[in-house]
């Protein structure tokens, strides 16, 4: 039996946990994958470079992350934009140039990756409180307890459990006995869930040809598959590679074809020197970790940060969390530090009473 259960490993899942751990309170986490970090996901090329698959960027604005980040002892660097830009809004017309000067201070990424607040988190709850292949199924309120079911029959018991996964997701994933409130259920549903179905890209090389030849590596693109590409180096700069975002059409195409057409749109923008990469990668997050199999579209943020979710349910046991459940900055990796402090500050005073 655990005062505390958490339902999800993601930044919010992490970092709740880390404030529970500082006050001295136990808990476990329960998490369905075979990785820490939900949304925020760096993989390594052949190089060993660090690639975002998912939360890449942050600004001067997000101050509970950076509080965070400065916390942990984990630096921050701006993201490379100088050079020229690229923007293109037909395939049969060259690109529009323009050039950005250095420090436009428009975005920043965390030293290592985004990975590294993640493994530091993880470093700092212990590995002993964080149970992994672990996807949930059932949630049940028993007399004084809850008790949490997972697909493999596995059973856990605790006297308060957060929930931080997305709320459209825990809806549609999780069965709660007794039922959730039909206002909570509704609100639920109609939860957006931040950058759910997007796809990400990156080319990793062994040199930055790119900075080489004047291009800052930004393009903006309205008639390519990759409709964004950002200049993806490390801090120190011996890492090399371009990133960004396709069309969310590329979810038709296979990993095969989505490469060769990437490949052949960068030849368009940078030459030949393109065709020498090391490693492609992308993801679609479209996998059950992050949307429901039945998924219905809702306009970006929508119903993020309700009200509802300051509320707890099932006599004060279940609390929400997640950065879609925080009003300000929802969806962001900001919004998912700001919703673990508001949820973990909840369940100490529930605790205190
Ligand atoms: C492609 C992409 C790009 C992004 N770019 C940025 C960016 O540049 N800047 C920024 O600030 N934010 C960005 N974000 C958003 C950012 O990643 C999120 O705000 C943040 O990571 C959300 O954390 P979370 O803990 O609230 O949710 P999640 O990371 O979604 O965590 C939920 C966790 O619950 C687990 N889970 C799901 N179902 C179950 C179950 N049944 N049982 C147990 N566990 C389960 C999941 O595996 C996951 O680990 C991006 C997201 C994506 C996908």
């Amino acid at each position: 039996m655990e005062d505390v259960i958490i339902i999800g490993a993601g930044l919010s899942g992490l970092s709740t946990a880390y404030q529970l751990k500082k006050a001295g309170i136990h808990f476990k986490i329960l998490e369905a994958q075979n990785r820490l970090g939900g949304r925020i996901q760096t993989i390594r090329g052949k190089q060993n470079t660090h690639m975002e698959m998912g939360a890449t960027w942050f600004s001067k604005e997000h101050v509970h992350l950076t509080k965070l980040l400065s916390e942990l002892n984990i630096g921050y660097f701006e993201q490379f934009t100088e050079g020229i830009a690229l923007f293109e809004t037909m395939s049969f017309e060259p690109p529009q140039q323009y050039f950005v000067p250095a420090n436009s201070h428009s975005a920043y990424r965390i030293k290592g990756g985004s990975i590294s607040i993640i493994d530091e988190l993880n470093n700092l709850i212990g590995k002993e409180n964080i149970v992994l292949n672990t996807e949930v199924i059932g949630i049940v309120e028993e007399d004084h307890k809850i008790k949490i079911s997972d697909s493999l029959n596995n059973h856990f018991f605790c006297n308060y459990l957060i929930i931080a996964l997305p709320p459209k997701l825990a809806i549609n994933t999780l069965e709660f006995t007794p039922k959730l409130p039909p206002g909570l259920k509704e609100v639920m549903m109609k939860t957006q869930t931040w950058m759910s179905g997007s796809i990400k890209f990156s080319v990793e090389y062994k040199k930055p040809f790119w900075k080489d030849n004047g291009f800052s590596g930004s393009v903006y693109s309205q008639s390519g598959l990759a409709t964004e590409i950002y200049d993806h180096c490390n801090f120190e700069n011996s890492k090399f590679a371009l990133k960004g975002f396709l069309n969310v059409s590329a979810n038709h195409y296979t990993q095969k074809e989505r490469k060769e057409k990437v490949i052949a749109q960068l030849i368009r923008y940078f030459g030949q020197e393109v065709e020498n990469f090391e490693s492609y990668n992308d993801k679609i997050w479209n996998d059950k970790y992050i949307q429901p199999k039945e998924d219905t579209f809702l306009p970006p943020h929508f119903n993020n940060g309700h009200s509802i979710y300051e509320d707890s349910y099932m006599n004060g046991k279940l609390l929400f969390t997640g950065t879609e459940t925080s009003k300000t900055f929802s969806g962001y990796m900001e919004a998912a530090v700001i919703a673990s402090n508001v949820v973990a500050k909840r369940i100490l005073k529930l605790m205190a009473h």
